[in-house]
């Protein structure tokens, strides 16, 4: 049982429904799930009409409305089940936000119901070949035709690109990076899949072609050149956010995997769990987990808050949360020994899943950066008598 500290009654309720069904509907199918490299349809269905893919649409969208720690609870029950699963609602999750965020009444009318039931999928279309850490490189481009745009480009690396039926879709306009809502059936875009992906495999990944694809006047989301400093980054730290939380369920799900393996498996006469350097990886994974946790919900309170300081808690709760799941998972695939290499054993999806964390949503590099530099800011802020430090 994880320590919890600071969650309301209403939050740890919808927590401990959360993970009942992650763990009678999701965790007993997620290794099939991951060989077959898809999420069946039942699933979606079943996952939406329990309200799951609305939670961070508002309630008069017809969404589940969930304050930011409730949702960050429903990543980490989600990803400790299983991070394909995670990956739908960060990326359904991180179109909804936008298009509540920065649609037009028309937009948020038209599409945030069908984003909350599910029966549109959306899923996030940044990067390309030459841009993924360096999103200024987009290189994708938008004219204006008429009344509407046509869009020319090509996108890499799209989380359930072969399932959405929405993209949030950047390119330049003019030259000024924009948001486009570009349904999947437009004329003039195709979807290949990506196939045999380290981690997270049952995420359907696409690759998206956009040939002169012509889109209405209405599929532009927000200003132009808006598109990066407003849409993606408000969406990208909302993405960076749900994959800290999801990152808490891996971890939870690797102490959980090797305290079992531990207790029942024998070696020179003793459990390793009575092998004190099995106890190290042990108690590195649980302590791992409270902090990662802890630093998750700090981030959601400042951003439920709508506290400016959100922003770096969130990198700070994504940074630690990932590298500690991948740190865990290695150490979990360790203490299981070759069961723990075995195609069919969960702590091997584990440590696939972990090093994915590592590079979406911003690469640990790219963290390290930022979190460092944001530490300067506030020592600099605090000699100047302007606040607190880091
Ligand atoms: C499973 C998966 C799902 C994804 N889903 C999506 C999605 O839904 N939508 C989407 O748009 N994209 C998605 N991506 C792409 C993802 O966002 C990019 O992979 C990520 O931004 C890193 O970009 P890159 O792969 O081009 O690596 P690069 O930018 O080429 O960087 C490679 C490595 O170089 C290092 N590095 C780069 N820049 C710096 C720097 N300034 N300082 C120090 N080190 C640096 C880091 O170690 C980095 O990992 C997904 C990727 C994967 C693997």
């Amino acid at each position: 049982m994880a320590t919890r500290v600071g969650l309301t009654a209403a939050q740890d309720a919808a927590r401990r429904g959360f993970e009942e069904f992650a763990r009678t509907r999701i965790a007993p199918f997620a290794d099939e799930w991951d060989r077959e490299s898809a999420l069946p349809e039942e699933f979606i269905t079943e996952f939406a009409e329990r309200g799951h893919l609305g939670g961070a649409i508002p309630t008069e969208h017809g969404g589940a409305g969930l304050d930011e720690t409730t949702l960050g609870l429903l990543c980490e029950e989600t990803g400790r089940a299983c991070s394909s699963v995670r990956s739908l609602i960060t990326v359904h999750g991180m179109v909804s936000r936008a298009v509540a965020r920065w649609g037009s009444t028309g937009q948020r009318e038209h599409w945030l119901p069908r984003l909350a039931r599910g029966a549109t999928i959306g899923a996030f279309a940044l990067s390309e070949p030459g841009a993924g850490s360096d999103v200024k490189a987009l290189a994708a481009t938008a004219r204006r035709d008429g009344d509407g745009f046509v869009l020319t480009g090509e996108k890499r690396w799209t989380t359930f690109g072969q399932r959405a039926d929405l993209f949030l879709l950047f390119a330049r306009l003019d030259d000024r990076e924009t948001a486009f809502l570009v349904p999947a059936d437009s004329a003039g875009l195709t979807v290949r899949p990506v196939e045999s992906v380290l981690g997270t495999r049952a995420s359907m990944l696409g690759e998206l072609s956009l040939v002169e694809c012509r889109v209405p006047g209405a599929a532009l989301l927000g200003r132009p050149g808006f598109g990066l400093v407003a849409v993606a980054a408000d969406a990208l730290e909302l993405g960076r956010y749900t994959v800290a939380w999801g990152c808490v369920g891996l971890l939870q799900a690797c102490l959980d995997a090797t305290l079992a393996h531990a207790e029942n498996r024998e070696t020179f006469g003793a459990r390793l769990r009575d092998h004190q350097l099995v106890q190290r990886m042990i108690a590195d994974m649980a302590t791992a987990a409270s902090a990662a946790r802890l630093l998750c919900q700090q981030a959601g309170l400042l951003r439920e808050a709508g506290d400016q300081q959100g922003v770096h808690a969130t990198w700070m709760a994504k940074y630690f949360a990932s590298t500690s799941a991948f740190k865990a998972a290695a150490d979990a695939v360790q203490a299981h020994g070759a069961q723990g290499c075995a195609g069919d054993h969960p702590v091997q999806r584990y440590l696939r899943d972990a090093k994915v964390m590592e590079i979406i949503e911003g690469a640990t590099e790219l963290q390290q950066t930022t979190i460092a530099d944001t530490a300067y800011q506030a020592r600099a802020m605090a000699a100047a008598g302007k606040g607190a430090g880091a």
